[in-house]
């Protein structure tokens, strides 16, 4: 299966033109980067590491879409937009990886998902994907009486809070309780913020150095404290989870997929 990278020379887009290299059954088919990069011209292989592959970086993502089966994105809203409407024009599968998009911006990609495969997640581990599975189930069993308090820390570079994860573990944690994720969190405390009030999802979040990543989600009560916690030590596992979704993508239906669907979660 020809995989395509756009963002190659991003930091999960090296990731992912490793991870694609080192995989049997996938070759990478092209890959593509910002207009005006440095990167455009260069060696993909060369920019992450690897050594010559003879797959040159371009700037054109509608040739990529062209030249692959399915194309994987971890690059920002505004380009994945662009990239979910060439998925649709082209019929090829988008492995979205893309946080911080918004509802409108989530629209497009609702729509463009009718005539092509996209397979979107906020987090494409496997481990991770299972405790928004977790997390829902012990929303739903533990009820109300529990506050839900979600907090995670990534490093100095990333520019979305929360993190996309853990807003999927809200929205998971939200779905097993029965309340709608849209109005009930709570985002940020600072100053006289009063009681807790019950039922809400809490947010807090930390940044700095070079952290991989961690979410924790508490379940507290009086007198207990049940924590889900997730530790990422390297960004590879999400490179690995996005290849296994394009390898699975293959042959489906048009639709929005989940990496749940691919996990059969
Ligand atoms: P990064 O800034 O290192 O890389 C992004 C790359 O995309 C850059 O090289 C940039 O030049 C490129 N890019 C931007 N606009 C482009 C365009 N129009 N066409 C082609 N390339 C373009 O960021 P990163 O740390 O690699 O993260 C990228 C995204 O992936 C972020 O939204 C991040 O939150 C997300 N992410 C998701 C997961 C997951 O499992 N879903 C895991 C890690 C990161």
């Amino acid at each position: 299966m020809r995989i395509g990278i756009v963002g190659a020379a991003g930091r999960m887009g090296q990731m992912l033109i490793r991870e694609v290299h080192g995989n049997a059954t996938a070759k990478l088919g092209g890959a593509v980067e910002r207009a005006g990069s440095d990167a455009i011209g260069r060696d993909a292989g060369e920019i992450a590491g690897l050594g010559p592959l003879q797959v040159k970086i371009g700037a054109d993502p509608a040739a990529l879409f062209d030249a692959v089966d399915a194309v994987i994105d971890f690059t920002a809203p505004a380009a994945s937009i662009v990239h979910a409407g060439l998925a649709a024009a082209k019929g090829k599968a988008l492995i979205l990886g893309t946080t911080g998009i918004t509802a409108a911006d989530q629209a497009k990609i609702d729509a463009a998902a009718k005539s092509a495969v996209i397979v979107q997640s906020t987090n494409f581990s496997p481990a991770v994907v299972l405790s928004f599975a977790l997390v829902e189930e012990a929303a739903r069993r533990l009820g109300p009486d529990y506050d839900i308090e979600i907090f995670e820390i990534h490093h100095r570079h990333k520019v979305d809070a929360p993190s996309g994860t853990a807003l999927s573990l809200g929205r998971a944690a939200a779905k097993g309780r029965g309340i709608d994720f849209d109005k009930e969190t709570i985002r940020g405390r600072d100053g006289h913020t009063g009681a807790r009030p019950t039922g809400p999802i809490g947010f807090s979040v930390a940044r700095g150095g070079s952290e991989t990543g961690e979410h924790n989600v508490m379940f507290l009560a009086e007198g207990e404290r049940l924590e889900i916690v997730h530790k990422a030590s390297n960004r590879q596992i999400y490179a690995r989870g996005a290849v296994r979704a394009a390898l699975w993508a293959k042959g489906r239906a048009p639709g929005l997929y989940s990496m749940r669907d691919v996990l059969g979660l």
